[in-house]
């Protein structure tokens, strides 16, 4: 049988593709010595997946920064704003990914948006009237014609052309339906480029298949595609999706002229059901997503072969099947052989990307001796239960999940407690993560300096960050966050039941990466966490300092899950731990706690019908487990990213937390009106600028902002901040920004 790689991690074993861009952005390096890192991943990467034995690669999975971004420019769909800058090409896309901002261009960067149910970013492309479609750009043909010069003749991986047109956003008059003409036929020419360039297999993406669908989505995918595959110009097409089954439209893709189709057996819970069910064409080829791209666990061959046996029995010809991976390996981590410290008797339950290219291998033709063993690590995995927390969890009542008085009781006397002003002043929680403050943790992990010495550098830095927020004049300051290395890994090596990695990066944006600990056993807090932090910054001002947590959802969603026990069950776990740190930080006289749920959003099944029942009904009782014990003055606040939650406002509210910030100013304010419709209770923070983006927002710009967010906000509800942390902008610009924040918040306090 043959093997298939939907898409491999492209950020370079030890992120090379990150810190080159980054020498890049500072003008450290030149293009050249940037496009010189990014060949050699790329041709890592290939000659990884071909001497593993892989028989499809893709090319073209390679971005400097997102796909759906490259498909943009690959077909001129970039806002005029961009394409007349008078800059080189890839500075363009660069501002159209990041902002500009120079002596000369002051533009904002594209939004940008979870893609799927994933913690990877991508950008959302905008099409404005008088966008002309049209094929521009070679990268998929450098990219096939680049790894065929390495001797492997690969398939060319692109997004394709009805997710692509489901992601845009239409900021004019026109719509989807009316460029679908246009853009399928330059997908066309496109097609045409890579089959005259010795191309044979082109692979379509399209996830957004997987997705609840309407009879307008179907009737435009039907009609992009019966329109596409009549120009394959001798190229085969693979249709690929993946995060979900393709229910609505199993039986249009089946008699359309796709010659393969890749379907997720893993995320997709109905994918075996349908093919079983409806059949599957006798001339097609069947690429069947079995190796989870999302997990880090081993595969379960036994469970894998029984597939295989099945899909045999429909496809009634092992040419006819492959096996793949269940979606893009870009989802984890490259590869086990950089962990060091990782026990063995853990790490051979696990599997990264280049294990998981063995894997796919090893099934293609599973002998007895490698199935065998395979079984008996699923039987043989390291003790993981805990009884004290099992049983916590079983002792759980309803009355546990509700915070009292009521919310309008206790804004009441926060108020009058707190006694803030109008428009009162905040961050989101960390402060810039200098050079200095990254060295204190690496040299304190590895033994290089003392405790003490750790405690008092950090301390220090507290001290400072708090003497410059009292500068800025903030209402509510932070401590700065200088201990956490991530808000997720930070309380994962605090709580028991996780393990770490050194080197476990995934991809969340452009080549930002996180490192998500990997939930093994039962989860529990065995000592109070950041409570000195937070008491020490507390001690340094008069004003009230925020006590910094993260949420039990969004610690879930971050880290590597374990599949051995419900997610339901283990964010309980999470929440009670999460619960005895507020409860700790409430008693040693924090007043104001947030609790971030910044991934709240992003393991909401992708599809509505599924959203309470699979996912919110469990997740939002979580979250005021957290909080529910805490007394009526103490607030409790929380924040959420990349806030598209206009559809889950009332889940929202539901959280019952006092305060919610979140991420608005790269999207337009329409989630405020959803919020006044809903009647929503919850004080509320919309971010007032981009913290992704190193761009200084001028004053006038804020007051400008402040103005529209109030016309659809209460003024006795509304906070100003930014929309997110700030640990990874510079100083200078932070200062400078913070700086016309507070006066902007001061100017609209005055007017009124
Ligand atoms: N408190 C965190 C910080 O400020 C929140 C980060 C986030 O929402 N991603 O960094
Ligand atoms: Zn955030």
């Amino acid at each position: 049988m043959k093997t298939s790689v939907v898409g491999f991690p492209r950020i370079g074993k030890n992120r090379e593709l990150k810190f080159a861009s980054e020498k890049f952005f500072k003008g450290e390096i030149s293009e050249a010595e940037l496009q010189e890192v990014a060949r050699t991943i790329r041709r890592e990467n290939i000659l990884a997946q071909n001497n593993a034995g892989v028989d499809l690669i893709s090319s073209n999975d390679f971005s400097f920064y997102d796909n759906v971004l490259d498909t943009a420019f690959l077909f001129n769909i970039v806002p005029a704003r961009y394409r007349e800058l008078n800059v080189s090409p890839l500075a363009k896309y660069f501002a159209a990914a990041r902002g500009l901002q120079d002596e000369q261009n002051n533009v904002k960067a594209l939004a940008m948006k979870k893609w799927f149910n994933t913690n990877y970013h991508y950008i959302v492309p905008e099409f404005e009237d008088d966008t002309k479609i049209s094929l521009v750009g070679t990268k998929p043909v450098d990219e096939y014609l680049e790894a065929k010069a390495l001797g492997v003749n690969t398939k060319v991986q692109i997004v394709g052309p009805f997710t692509f047109l489901k992601l845009t956003k239409f900021v004019g008059s026109k719509r989807a339906e009316d460029v679908a003409g246009a853009l399928t036929a330059e997908y066309g020419k496109l097609f045409k480029e890579l089959a005259s360039n010795g191309a044979t297999l082109v692979q379509v993406d399209e996830p957004y298949l997987v997705r609840d669908l309407d009879a307008a989505d179907i009737a435009l995918f039907k009609r992009i595609y019966g329109e596409l595959l009549g120009h394959k110009n001798g190229l085969k097409v693979l249709l690929q999706t993946y995060f979900g089954d393709i229910r609505d439209v199993y039986g249009d893709v089946v008699a359309l002229d796709f010659d393969a189709i890749g379907l997720d057996f893993f995320e997709g819970i109905r994918t075996l059901q349908l093919v079983k069910t409806n059949g599957f064409p006798k001339d097609k080829v069947l690429v069947a997503g079995l190796v989870c791209g999302k997990n880090i666990w081993k595969n379960n061959y036994a469970n894998t072969a029984s597939i295989i046996k099945e899909l045999e029995g429909i496809t009634g010809d092992s040419e006819k099947l492959i096996i793949g991976t269940s979606c893009s390996l870009l989802h984890v981590p490259y590869t086990l052989e950089s962990e060091t410290k990782l026990p063995a008797e853990y790490k051979k339950h696990f599997a990264f990307a280049y294990e998981k290219l063995a894997e796919l291998v090893t099934l293609a033709d599973l002998k007895e001796e490698d199935l065998a063993e395979n079984k008996a690590l699923f039987k043989n995995r390291p003790d993981s239960e805990d009884s004290a927390v099992r049983a916590r969890v079983a002792a759980l009542k309803d009355s546990d999940y509700t915070r009292l008085p009521a919310f309008e009781e206790r804004e009441a006397i926060q108020k009058k407690k707190l006694g803030l002003p109008l428009f009162p002043t905040t961050t989101i929680g960390s402060f810039p993560q200098t050079a200095d403050v990254r060295k204190n943790r690496s040299d304190f992990k590895k033994g290089n300096i003392s405790v003490k010495e750790y405690v008092e550098f950090n301390q220090k830095k507290i001290r400072e960050c708090i003497a410059l927020q009292e500068e800025l004049g903030l209402d509510v300051l932070v401590h700065g966050e200088f201990e956490r290395n991530d808000m997720v890994e930070y309380f994962g090596e605090n709580l028991s039941g996780y393990v770490f990695t050194e080197k476990a990066w995934v991809l969340s944006y452009g080549t930002r990466c996180v490192k998500p600990p990997i939930i093994w056993g039962d989860v529990s807090r065995k000592k109070p966490i950041t409570v000195e932090w937070s008491k020490f910054a507390a001690g340094c001002t008069d004003k009230p300092v925020k006590g910094m947590l993260t949420g039990p959802v969004t610690i879930l969603n971050w880290s590597f899950p374990r599949e051995d026990i419900t997610i339901k069950e283990s964010v309980l776990q999470i929440a009670l731990a999460i619960r005895d740190e507020v409860l700790d930080l409430e008693a040693n006289g924090i007043g104001i706690i947030q609790i971030d749920e910044a991934a709240l959003r992003e393991k909401l099944p992708l599809r509505k019908s599924d959203w309470y029942s699979e996912y919110l009904d469990f997740a939002i009782p979580a979250f005021r487990l957290v909080h529910s014990g805490v007394k009526p003055e103490t607030q409790i606040h929380t924040h959420m990213c990349y806030s598209e939650f206009t559809d889950i406002i009332p889940a929202i509210d539901s959280m019952d937390a006092d305060v919610i910030t979140f991420e608005a100013s790269r999207s337009d304010l329409q989630i405020l009106d959803a919020l006044k419709e809903n009647n929503f209770k919850t004080e509320v923070g919309p971010g007032v600028y981009d913290i992704h983006s190193p761009r200084v927002p001028s004053v006038d710009e804020l007051v400008g902002q402040l103005t529209k967010i109030r016309e659809k906000t209460q003024d006795s509800k509304l906070w100003v901040n930014p929309d997110c942390g700030l640990k990874t902008r510079g100083e200078e610009e932070t200062v400078k920004s913070l700086k016309n924040l507070v006066a902007a918040a001061r100017i609209i306090r005055d007017n009124k």
